[in-house]
Parts: structure tokens; sequence; C-alpha cells
């Protein structure tokens, strides 16, 4: 059947004409669930960041405090046990360094995208788009020209406003988009 038009703002033909109403953009469901999949990659970037920072950051600077404060006070373990300590605690300090970074480093993905909602058809702008519609035979089934759906359209007869061709005028239940065939 037919497949789900790309797109319905800038390079629909219907928009392009002259003397046409400047009409609000109409997004498809494919491209609403594109710009979700975006927001949602956006999200994860930018509130995640890199999740094992900053509990590595406080992690390690604790570790490293302890044994820092082992090596050179007199409370035991002492000596031998001050020579691993100091080399561990030289260890955990530059994971402390880089953890630490880490946490202040936010991965910069720019402004978050945009929701995209689908917005409803009115009648004038469905009389206008029906007559510069062009011949369309009936489908049972066919997506949609306004958001792509192609669930059971409703059907009624075209009215006395809507092109002479047409036997039959269908109706988009998701994005309220008529348009008619014969
Ligand atoms: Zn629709």
């Amino acid at each position: 059947m037919s497949s789900v038009r790309p797109t319905s703002s800038a390079g629909d033909p219907d928009r392009l004409r002259d003397g046409v109403p400047e009409f609000p953009d109409h997004p498809t469901l494919t491209q609403i669930a594109q710009r979700q999949m975006q927001i949602d990659t956006w999200d994860a970037m930018s509130v995640d960041g890199y999740r094992f920072a900053k509990p590595g950051a406080i992690i390690s600077f604790l570790l490293t405090a302890i044994m820092v404060v082992l090596v050179l006070t007199p409370i035991p373990p002492n000596w031998p046990w001050d020579i691993p300590l100091c080399i561990l605690s030289i260890f955990s300090a530059v994971v402390m360094v880089v953890c630490g970074l880490l946490w202040l480093d936010r991965p910069d993905s720019g402004p978050r995208p945009e929701l995209l909602e689908i917005v409803p058809f009115t009648r004038a702008e469905n009389l206008q788009l029906m007559s510069g519609q062009g011949a369309e035979p009936y489908g049972a089934i066919c997506a949609c020209p306004g958001c792509g759906d192609e669930c059971t359209h409703l059907v009624r007869r075209p009215t006395d406003s809507e092109p002479d061709w047409a036997t039959v005028t269908r109706c988009c239940r998701v994005c309220n988009r008529e348009w008619v065939q014969a």
C-alpha cells in the first residue's frame, strides 16, 4: 500500500502554491517517533554523563584521605605497612583526579530537541488541501497524507464544497486530516 509521506511541511506542493494561507506544520507519526528517540538520547547523555565519575571521585577521595592519615600518623598499622599504603594512596589520588575531572565534564550535546505533537487539521485547511489534491483511487487501507496513520479511517459522502470528482471523503482519526478518493 502507499508509503508514509516523508514530510508534510516545507516540501509539500500543496503548501507552496500562491495564495495559500499560512497553515501550521503537521509532523507525521514517523517524525514524532524519530524526535522522541532524539530526545531520549539527549536526556540519557545530559543527565547521566559519566555515571561512575561522582561515586568514583568521592570514594577515592575518602580512601586517599584515610591512607594518608594512616601513613603520616603513629596510628597502627605502622611500618612496614606504611610503604604499600603510601603507594596505594598515590594510585587512589590519581583515580580521584581522573574521576573528578570526568564529573565536572558535562558532555555538550546542544539544546534539547523540541517534542513534536500531532497538530489537528482544521476544516479550512482540509478544504484548501482537497481543492489542490490530485485524483486518488479508493483504497481500503491507505496512509493518511497528514500523519501517515494507516488505521481504519472514517469515511463519509463528500459535501458540495469538496471536489466534484470525489465519491468518498476519508477522515483520519489521529490528525483530523480529510482527503477525497474516487
Ligand atoms: Zn492523520
